[in-house]
């Protein structure tokens, strides 16, 4: 026989805490708490394998539950002395519905269900309060009817603000049960009308009828929408829980509350709750009277002039308090509790762990540490690392006022407020006089990062999470709304057209990041705090993970941003952001332009002082720790100017016509530039791009060795390699002007040389590849692009379609594809050490900051991840995390 039904009460339950897939997390909580001793009020706990049973079986239930069910009831009336359906002493109880996660949509919980026209009579007399009974009862046809019968609670709320008017009475309290019995009439006129039937009198059909709606409301459309869009299966089920009536509402020794055992918004070690004198079920949270803080500490922080339960009930918060630190103790975690208080005596009705913020997250694991509760990887396992982008980018105060004119996605967190341009042009020129900017366009492209880099924020009409500015954003850390549609921009006017209004270049935005919302106007914003909790759970984190964190940096403020945050190294600097520089394009165009390799050489020969500097002052800034330089990647047409005007601007300055720069362009334009000549391809085609690349790479090595006495050990990364023979022929060009550099400057060097792996050809082969590199870093942007034959910048139109339909999870350019491309690095890793052991491998692509992927990256055996500078701490946390699970 199965066992269908679980029973709690009395210091005894046939469940436990860790049952929460059979028993919800509700029920199992409750169980739990009964199992301590602690004062629930008896009752049971359908399984969620009714409900699966239920569903299976076209909405019948398995033939021996009703039997289990009437036991469970009488085990409920043994223990507490009264009879369900008893006209003298009737027992009352609630039905509550209880998914595993707590789920929103599922049917609300139904109270004093078991009161008839009879039973009533009867509760009125053993208690002595008629009208404490008259107002259990309407409660419950109003919760009733709504939840179970489905007719609307507004008929309600109607029928009673009418009755309070025409007698002159404001609050429900005032009702006399003379008054409630009135209610009552109407209540039940009204469910004949719009139910047909009579309102239930008989309280197992009642019961039935609770028990059913909370299994019907699993499917209902609501809750089917919130499990997809959470990934919840719907095999899992919902768990019915049953229980004995505890009253709040008996008179002025009840009470009902819900609290937190610690303060959920700063983490500190204060109860923190709220109750109301002579109230039921959730009056607490309902919002039509105001609370009474729990504590007088509270009760003075929030200045109000209501008394604290510490002052009115001082007995019953001394057990709470007590139930408090029992829970702690037991649960190790921060609990949200529900209770009710009759005549003067505590109930548990429901503990959960309870929902913090951040900050909050990092306070109670930190404190927990120190009381003993946990050890230091629990509390590293304690803080979602995602979560810790909420602390390291600057918010809007809360206080401060919001003029909302617009939304878009939160494409990278933070708020930022400035002046509205146009172009990155006209960004970088007020950043430079000073001014705080946010660069607004329809999208952006790569021609836009140094007025990305110069603005405040970036805001976009168009794109997704993973536009072109999305990424760049995040990766800047800087705050970013992309994709915000209603707004129209308008380059030519200079003007951005919303709901209505029209701003202008110069009018001042704020954006936040982590919102989507655009605001008109400064707002206010709050610096980020690095507080000790911050570094103490990082410091943990250090300790117990073993994959080093490096960064994906090129500028020197990016690699200080990056170090401060604990990057061990960079795993990827990208040099063409290098060369869009000002004073420096203009050679690169020249080095395009030309017709002979001797003319390449010497505009080459221009760029290679600065490009060495670069590399000086980052090797100054990493000081001696590992960088990884990835050789020119892009086309070389993402170089060209794009306007007319500009176009004649290069044209003069390389002293060409025109012509030959259209003709220039037009030869190079590709259909596809994502799979054209891109990456090694341009280093096998113009090898003298690659050696001004090494050369200034060895120079700036040596430099730094001389004059700063600190040993670079660079990294010389290949990209886009598919075939073992591309890198042979750039391996050797790059050791050759090394050996050059090494006798001309007269030092010693080591440096390695290694490819990205970007391609499934790469991976496939790594094993002949790895005879030549020395490393491997899995571009997996690249890799997931051409595994899937998927543009990134183009997938957004439809990828939405495709999570929806749920033919993919998750975007793969967000969360690594463990299983396609994540076995490709599975076999590259594989292969590359059987012809390598101590080939060093890591990940430099976006999902490098992302928590899944480097679970997976741990698994796999990688060496380090490497993420943009403000995901360092991030990933520093879930590696440690990602350690503790492996
Ligand atoms: P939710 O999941 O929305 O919190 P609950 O099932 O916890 O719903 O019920 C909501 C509230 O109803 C509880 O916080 C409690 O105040 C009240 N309640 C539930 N069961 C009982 C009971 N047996 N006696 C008294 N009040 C109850
Ligand atoms: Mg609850
Ligand atoms: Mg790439």
């Amino acid at each position: 026989m199965t066992k269908w039904v679980y029973s709690f009460g009395s210091g005894k339950a046939d469940g436990k805490a860790d049952m929460k897939e059979l028993l919800g997390g509700k029920g199992a909580n409750l169980a739990e708490m009964s199992s301590l001793g602690l004062p629930v009020p008896p009752g049971f706990t359908i399984s969620t394998e009714v409900c699966t049973a239920y569903y299976d079986n076209d909405r019948n239930y398995p033939a021996d539950l009703a039997g289990q069910v009437d036991e469970a009831v009488a085990q409920i009336e043994e223990i507490v002395g009264m009879r369900f359906g008893d006209t003298a002493n009737p027992l009352l109880v609630s039905v509550r519905s209880g998914a595993r996660a707590s789920m929103p949509g599922m049917m609300d919980t139904v109270l004093n269900l078991g009161l008839n026209d009879e039973t009533v009579a009867g509760l009125a007399k053993v208690s002595g309060d008629e009208r404490f009974a008259f107002d259990s009862y309407r409660r419950f046809i109003q919760m009733y009817s709504d939840v179970v019968l489905e007719v609307d609670h507004h008929f309600f709320e109607e029928i009673l603000e009418l009755h309070k008017e025409d007698n002159g009475l404001i609050l429900d309290t005032e009702l006399s049960a003379d008054d409630w019995k009135g209610v009552i009439e109407q209540y039940k006129k009204i469910v004949q009308e719009e139910y047909g039937q009579p309102f239930p009198q008989d309280p197992r059909e009642q019961l039935w009828g609770a028990v059913s709606a909370v299994f019907g409301s699993w499917m209902n459309a609501r809750a089917t929408t919130y499990r997809k869009l959470n990934n919840i299966p719907a095999a899992w089920g919902t768990a019915v829980n049953v229980q004995a009536m505890v009253f709040g509402n008996m008179g002025d020794d009840c009470a009902t509350g819900v609290a937190f055992t610690r303060n959920p918004s700063t983490g500190e070690n204060l109860f923190y709750g709220e109750y109301l004198i002579n109230a039921q079920g959730e009056d607490v949270v309902a919002g039509i009277r105001t609370p009474q803080n729990l504590t007088i500490q509270g009760k003075e922080e929030q200045s109000s002039d209501l008394p604290a339960m510490e002052e009115v009930m001082p007995e019953v918060f001394k057990q709470l308090d007590d139930v408090r630190h029992i829970l702690e103790q037991h649960y190790r975690d921060m609990q949200d509790i529900e209770f009710t208080v009759q005549s003067g005596k505590l109930f548990m009705l429901q503990t959960r762990a309870g929902k913090r913020t951040t900050a909050a997250a990092l306070q109670i694991a930190v404190d927990m540490v120190a009381e003993g509760l946990i050890s230091e990887s629990e509390a590293v396992m304690r803080v979602e690392p995602a979560a810790l982008d909420q602390l390291l980018h600057p918010t809007l105060d809360p206080k401060a006022e919001r003029n909302v004119i617009g939304r878009g996605l939160p494409a990278s967190p933070g708020a930022a407020s400035g002046q509205i341009v146009f172009s990155a042009d006209e960004a970088e020129k007020m950043a430079h006089a000073g001014k705080s900017v946010i660069l607004c366009r329809i999208e952006t492209s790569p021609e836009d990062i140094h007025g990305m880099h110069a603005a405040k924020g970036i805001l976009t009409s168009r794109g997704g999470m993973t536009s072109h500015a999305a990424v760049v954003a995040r990766g800047m850390g800087r705050p970013c709304v992309s994709g915000a549609g209603e707004l129209r921009i308008d380059y030519k006017n200079g003007t951005i057209i919303v709901r209505g209004q029209v701003l202008k270049a110069g009018d001042i935005l704020t954006i936040d990041g982590s919102t989507g919302e655009v605001m008109i106007g400064e707002i206010p914003t709050i610096q980020p705090e690095m507080s000790g909790n911050f570094g103490k759970l990082m410091e943990w984190a250090d300790a117990i993970r073993t994959m080093k964190v490096r960064t994906n940096a090129e500028t020197p403020n990016d690699c200080r941003t990056a170090r401060s945050f604990g990057a061990e190294g960079i795993g990827l600097c990208r040099t063409e952001h290098m060369f869009f520089d000002a004073d420096r394009i203009v050679a690169v165009r020249e080095m395009i332009l030309s017709d002979s390799e001797e003319d390449r050489r010497k505009a080459l020969a221009k760029i290679l002082p600065m490009q060495r500097d670069d590399f000086v002052e980052i090797f100054k800034i990493m000081a001696g720790l590992p960088v990884t330089i990835r050789l020119l990647d892009p086309p070389l047409h993402e170089f060209l100017p794009h306007g007319e005007a500009e176009m004649q601007e290069v044209a003069d300055a390389a002293g060409v016509p025109i012509e030959k720069l259209h003709a220039r362009a037009a030869k190079m334009s590709e259909s596809n530039p994502m799979l054209g000549h891109r990456g090694c391809r341009l280093g096998i085609s113009y090898p003298e791009i690659y050696e001004m690349q090494a050369r200034a790479i060895f120079e700036a090595t040596a430099r730094v060795a001389k004059e700063e006495g600190q040993t670079v050990r660079p990294e010389v990364m290949i990209p886009l390699v598919g075939m073992k023979k591309e890198l042979e022929i750039l391996k050797a060009l790059v050791d050759r002007v090394a050996k050059e550099v090494m006798a001309a400057e007269g030092v010693e060097m080591t440096y390695l040389v290694g490819t990205m792996i970007e391609l499934p050809r790469a991976a496939l082969r790594a094993g002949d590849i790895a005879e030549e590199a020395e490393f491997f870093s899995f571009g997996t942007n690249d890799l997931t692009q051409t595994t899937f034959g998927l543009s990134r910048d183009d997938a957004g139109n439809f990828l939405g379609a495709y999570e929806q339909r749920g033919i993919i999870e998750q975007d793969p350019f967000i969360s690594l594809d463990q299983e396609g491309v994540g076995e490709l690095v599975e076999i590259a890793v594989e292969r590359g050490r059987k012809t390598r052991s101590d080939l060093k491998l890591g990940i430099c692509g976006e999902h490098g900051g992302d928590p899944a992927s480097i679970h997976f990256c741990q698994r796999t055996g990688l060496d380090y991840v490497s993420c943009s500078p403000f995901r360092v701490p991030i990933a520093r946390l879930a590696a440690a995390q990602a350690a503790i699970k492996n």
